[in-house]
């Protein structure tokens, strides 16, 4: 009985070691700097910016492959936070990812709605409830806006509301770009 304790004992204090240093060894170095990034970005999970999810878009940043201003649904807010986290001058949002538009829910009429579930599977984050020919309703805590769920409706009943800021999201807007002086012509100045 005591050898069968002892032999136990050892076995585990050896299994202990071994996953002790490969804990060690094989410890998965995350990249802290994409963390931080990942952390300012809205976890939308659209592909508004080109990448397959926040996360992604954070590692390109981080890597240097992708610029700040590619993220619409992070708005002038998420682009002045990443600016300031990377020493870098804010830059208004690139037009060949989106515009900055107001923070919208989407919200189902559900009157109209067959319950076909394909908004729930269109939903990045889980945002919709309901089942097959059941209605569905969209949690709107959960809801980031990304309007995925819009365009597979077969019966358009998915509308996009516009949510009022509170004074958290409140930023300054973008100072409008000087405008040119306009050119007069040669002897026009009276
Ligand atoms: S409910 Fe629609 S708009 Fe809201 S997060 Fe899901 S897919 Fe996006
Ligand atoms: S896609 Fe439209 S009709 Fe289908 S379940 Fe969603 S809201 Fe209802």
């Amino acid at each position: 009985m005591l050898a069968a304790i002892i032999t136990l004992g050892l076995l585990a204090a050896v299994f202990g070691l071994v996953l002790g240093y490969a804990a060690i060894r094989f410890k998965v170095e995350g990249d802290p700097l994409a963390d931080k990034i990942n952390a300012i970005l809205p976890q939308t999970q659209c592909g508004q910016c080109g990448y397959p999810g926040c996360r992604p878009y954070a590692e390109a940043i981080a890597k240097g492959e992708a610029d700040i201003n590619q993220c619409a649904p992070g708005g002038e807010a998420g682009i002045v936070k990443l600016a300031d986290l990377l020493g870098r001058d804010p830059k208004p949002l690139s037009e060949a990812h989106g515009q900055v538009k107001p923070k919208m829910l989407a919200v189902i009429d559900e009157a109209t709605c067959i319950g076909c579930t394909l908004c729930i599977q269109a939903c990045p984050v889980d945002a919709i409830l309901g089942a097959a020919k059941q209605l569905h309703t969209v949690i709107a805590s959960e809801c980031t806006g990304c309007e995925l769920c819009v365009a597979p409706c077969p019966v358009d009943c998915i509308t996009m509301e516009p949510v009022k800021k509170n004074i958290r999201e409140w930023t300054w807007s973008f100072p409008e770009p000087p405008q040119e002086e306009p050119v007069l012509p040669k002897g026009a100045h009276g």
